[in-house]
């Protein structure tokens, strides 16, 4: 009895202290009890470093590209990321097909994605996803799960603290470069990240319709191992695409609501 005493103590804690959290535009609850300071910490930390380690793109079309899109589809974004502190960085790795955003605002792309999402719309597609995995915060969810699994920390802001679990917290949101592993978002996040990202991008006024093509230009290349590690992570399917199809109707009608703010 006296050693279960603590892990009872611990796990009440948790119940009583656990965070929910709403995640915009499908209004899910989840379970998140990782601090939004501790996230945007760490977002424009690591970001930082992310920056002074990889070279930047020179190229001024692909790097005007990214701000137009980034910037349109931030402000659709607006009070569904409060504390962003936007930056849209395109770092020269044409052997990279990959792209990521943090809670903290901070996007990263890889040039090599920008031969799959060549035009804005697709470009819309791949930001939106990305930054919608950061509203909805799946990363910090994922670790509140773990670590409410295993009740093992009592200070959860602390845990962060450690190298290996900020590798972690790192790799699901996609900065997997510098770590040996990227993990992949699970399938109910992945698809959710598509619901709300391609929101974003029809608010911002984008044709939805990009989201469908992205990701069945994605299915042809899952092949090819330069493209791996995105794939890897998102994996591209009829699933994936069925769904974005059944959202045309209600995203459509956002696009073209929208479409005349830009022209
Ligand atoms: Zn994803």
């Amino acid at each position: 009895m006296i050693t279960k005493l603590p892990i009872i103590k611990i796990g009440l804690l948790i119940v009583l202290f656990a965070g929910c959290y709403t995640v915009p535009e499908t209004g899910r609850i989840s379970l998140n009890f990782i601090g939004t300071d501790t996230e945007l910490q760490l977002g424009i930390t690591e970001f930082e470093k992310l920056k002074q380690s990889k070279p930047i793109s020179a190229d001024p079309i692909k790097t005007g590209q990214l701000q137009r899109v980034g910037r349109r589809i931030s402000e659709a974004v607006g009070r569904d990321l409060p504390s962003a502190q936007w930056e849209f960085v395109l770092f020269d790795d044409p052997e990279t097909v990959n792209a990521f955003a943090l809670p903290s605002g901070k996007v990263g792309v890889y040039t090599g994605i920008l031969d799959i999402a060549s035009t804005d719309d697709e470009l819309a597609t791949v930001i939106g996803h990305e930054i919608a995995h950061a509203t909805a915060r799946h990363g910090s969810e994922r670790m509140s799960q773990g670590i409410a699994a295993a009740l093992g920390a009592l200070i959860l802001n602390e845990a962060l603290k450690d190298d290996k679990n900020r590798g972690q917290w790192l790799a699901a949101y996609g900065l997997g470069t510098g770590y040996a592993v990227a993990y992949p978002f699970s399938r109910r996040h992945e698809l959710e990240a598509d619901e709300i990202g391609v929101i974003y991008a029809a608010r911002a006024g984008y044709d939805p319709r990009a989201s469908i093509e992205f990701w069945m230009k994605m299915n042809l290349v899952k092949g090819d191992a330069k493209r791996s590690m995105f794939f890897s992570t998102h994996p591209s399917d009829i699933q994936r695409i069925d769904r974005l199809k059944a959202m045309m109707p209600k995203v459509m009608l956002i696009y073209e609501q929208n479409k005349g703010r830009f022209q």
